[in-house]
């Protein structure tokens, strides 16, 4: 997990609270105006699932990276309170569950994925 993303979920997680709308940060909104900034670092990153409207791109020394860029999904405030519970429900408390618990990651994806199906829009 890239540090940035180890600090800020590691943040989330300790103060167990979502951050709804972040009017201070100089991205805001990076995706769209009334988002939910909880999950800026994404917990499921990369996903790889073209649904949620992320994507390879490629790079410039012809290699390939995993864009979230128009992702709106997880920015949805029910989606990111339904992580929150499913978080809470699979006993998920810690950046480090994160990293280690890759099925149960998996199996929170599919869940949120089933009851809030991705669109591409806003
Ligand atoms: S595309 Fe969306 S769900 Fe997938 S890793 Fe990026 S932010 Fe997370």
């Amino acid at each position: 997990m890239h540090p940035l993303a180890y600090e800020r979920l590691k943040k989330v997680l300790k103060d167990k609270k979502l951050v709804g709308r972040d009017e201070t940060c100089d991205y805001y909104p990076c995706h769209f105006r009334g988002q939910d900034c909880t999950w800026c670092f994404c917990p499921f990153y990369p996903c790889e699932d073209e649904q949620t409207g992320g994507e390879w791109v490629l790079k410039k020394d012809g290699g390939r990276i995993w864009s979230c860029s128009y992702c709106f999904w997880i920015h949805k405030s029910e989606v990111a309170k339904e992580l929150w519970r499913a978080f809470r429900r699979f006993g998920i408390a810690r950046v480090e569950d994160i990293e280690e618990r890759k099925e149960d990651l998996k199996k929170i994806f599919s869940l949120l994925k089933a009851k809030y199906p991705p669109s591409t829009g806003k």
